[in-house]
């Protein structure tokens, strides 16, 4: 049986970056699955689908083909036979990716996707559903959450550094809305799965929360 270990949180709590280290350290598959939904958004967008018209958007689905491979050990998305890693980083795709992961026919298709990578390989897997829907009988689920200023300085600083210009308060204003959309949707809420354990990386530094989680790791499953 492979291991599986499964960090939730919402927008900026640095889950991919603690993910890909721990997961490095380990030996383990990274699995983003952040990433699959933004690959979503982006066919969605390309293909001018509204997105308030969930009977278009789940029609749609039906013509995506979502799957992952690595290059150097980093995840590649493709999309419909296209690597399109280069496109999905972007705040219009991550805001759209929000919007479309509402809906049922998209939680599914890359729900399916993702448990069947887990139910054979030993995964680190990051996103917001992972320790309550996806893998509920992960060895280990993380819950991985900073303040909203925090979260919003980091983006900022992040942009800031690719030379992309942004004001801080409309990044803390769309964290605190993606936060609300992914915490109140009906299907698969973000939310703590009660087996998870709380890290608050907010007064942390990446090698800290990785030091911490590893500890988690040891302590639940001997890892
Ligand atoms: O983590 P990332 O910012 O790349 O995710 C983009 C969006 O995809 C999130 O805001 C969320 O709405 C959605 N998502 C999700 N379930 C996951 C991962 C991401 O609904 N497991």
């Amino acid at each position: 049986m492979s291991i599986n270990i499964a960090i939730d949180g919402p927008a900026g709590a640095g889950k991919s970056t603690i993910a890909k280290k721990l997961a490095e350290e380990l030996s383990y598959v990274y699995i983003d699955t952040g990433a699959m939904y933004r690959a979503m958004a982006l066919y969605f967008l390309e293909h001018q689908v509204d997105a308030e018209n969930e009977e278009k958007i789940s029609r749609e689905c039906r013509n995506v083909e979502i799957t992952i491979s690595y290059e150097n050990g980093e995840q590649q998305v493709i999309l419909n036979g296209v690597n399109v890693n280069g496109k999905i980083r972007s705040e219009e795709i991550g805001h759209m990716a929000s919007v479309t992961s509402v809906y049922s026919a998209v939680r599914t298709k890359l729900v399916e996707l993702q448990q069947e990578i887990a139910e054979k390989t030993d995964v680190i897997m990051d996103g917001r559903d992972i320790g309550t829907c996806v893998l509920p009988n992960a060895q280990v689920k993380i819950y991985l959450t900073a303040s909203v200023e925090t979260r919003a300085k980091r983006r900022f600083d992040e942009l800031m550094a690719k030379g992309v210009s942004c004001e801080l308060k409309e990044i803390e204003k769309d964290i605190e809305e993606r936060d609300y959309r992914d915490m109140h949707r009906e299907i698969s809420p973000l939310k703590q799965a009660n087996d998870a354990v709380l890290v608050d990386s907010s007064n942390m530094d990446i090698d800290g929360v990785v030091a911490e989680i590893k500890r988690i790791c040891k302590e639940k499953a001997g890892i």
